[in-house]
């Protein structure tokens, strides 16, 4: 098959198209022909070698995809050759043409789903979910501030959200990013680029403040947030890319909470709750994962390169 290597740590070229031999299912395991691999930030802040967690080398990255079951190992009940399928995490890693998982980390697809909509679940509506409601624990009508509502991890927590009776604020970049999150049901919708962001943010919520924020780069933002909080707030950190200086009065004259999350952090049981509801939302269509571009596999490079630029519209996929 033909899969995506990593020989050692370094810039996006590091990333090889190798032929590589088939992984075959051990007990409890299960080979999946992938037919698209999500891309994340995370696979790019290990390939650097800058991610506390740093896999073995050589290794094939990528923990999303989605396809179809093709040998079920002993001992594997709740899947069949010819399922259809989304990964949430991998054993031999997903940029490739098949990949091995356990049991544990594979789901049902609906036919509604597209493959490459499949492959856009595991991290970034999983972490939207784990950050609003295990983290936030948000409640219906209060208002969340989805800071970089554009993305991969964004778009799903519009959604999510939304779906959950929450009055949904989000920002984005750049005007497609902004029409996209509008255009997915939010009720606002900021950009975070200008330069009095927080002011329009505080006058819109008419001196209220905010219930919940989900920020993706705190390294820029969480000063701001704590400005922007309601009483009782909450700052769920999911991205952060360096230190930030904030001032911690700010929280105490709130009772406001800044947590942090880390989907790695995540117990089976939570995981499993988490993906229980998220097939729920799929099958209802109050989940749909937007796609912003499909990049064959041989070009990972590329979507490497591009998931660290500005203007995301939502999910970047790896077609095999
Ligand atoms: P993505 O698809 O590349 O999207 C990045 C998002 O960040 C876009 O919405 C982007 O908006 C936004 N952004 C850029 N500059 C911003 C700013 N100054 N303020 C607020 N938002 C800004 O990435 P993703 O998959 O959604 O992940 C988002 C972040 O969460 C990444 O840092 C990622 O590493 C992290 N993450 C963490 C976990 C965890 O377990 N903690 C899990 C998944 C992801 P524009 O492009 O429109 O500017």
């Amino acid at each position: 098959m033909k899969a995506i290597r990593v020989d050692q740590f370094g810039g996006p070229e590091v990333m090889r198209l190798t032929e590589m031999p088939i992984p075959q299912p051990g007990v409890g395991q299960v080979l999946i022909r992938l037919m698209a691999a999500g891309v994340n930030p995370v696979e790019t802040y290990m390939r650097s070698g800058t991610y506390p967690q740093k896999p073995q080398l050589p290794y094939t990255p990528g923990y999303d995809g989605a396809g179809i079951v093709e040998i079920v190992g002993d001992q594997v009940t709740s899947c069949k050759p010819g399922d259809r399928v989304y990964t949430a995490g991998t054993i031999s890693g997903s940029y490739a043409e098949y990949t091995l998982c356990n049991e544990i980390q594979i789901h049902p697809l609906p036919a509604k789903v597209s493959f490459a909509q499949g492959a856009a679940i595991g991290v970034p509506y999983a972490t939207a979910f784990r950050a609003l409601m295990q983290r936030a624990r948000a409640t219906p009508g209060e208002i969340v501030l989805i800071h970089g509502a554009s993305g991969g991890v964004g778009t799903a927590a519009v959604q999510l959200a939304l779906s959950y009776g929450l009055q949904v604020w989000g920002t984005a970049g750049t005007d497609r990013g902004q029409s996209l999150v509008m255009e997915l049901g939010a009720h606002r919708v900021f950009d975070h680029g200008a330069s009095d962001y927080a002011d329009l943010i505080m006058q819109a919520t008419k001196g209220h403040g905010i219930n919940v924020i989900l920020e993706m780069l705190a390294n820029k933002n969480l000063a701001k947030d704590l400005t922007l909080l309601a009483p009782f707030g909450r700052v769920v950190v999911i991205g952060s890319r360096g230190p930030v200086e904030i001032d911690a009065r700010e929280i105490m004259s709130r009772d406001a909470d800044v947590r942090g999350m880390v989907l790695f952090n995540t117990s089976p049981t939570e995981m499993s709750r988490i993906h229980a509801a998220l097939n729920l939302g799929l099958e209802n269509g109050s989940l749909r994962p937007v796609i912003s571009r499909e990049i064959p596999l041989a070009d990972a490079v590329k979507s490497h390169q591009v998931i660290m630029q500005p203007g995301a519209s939502g999910k970047i996929v790896l077609i095999p």
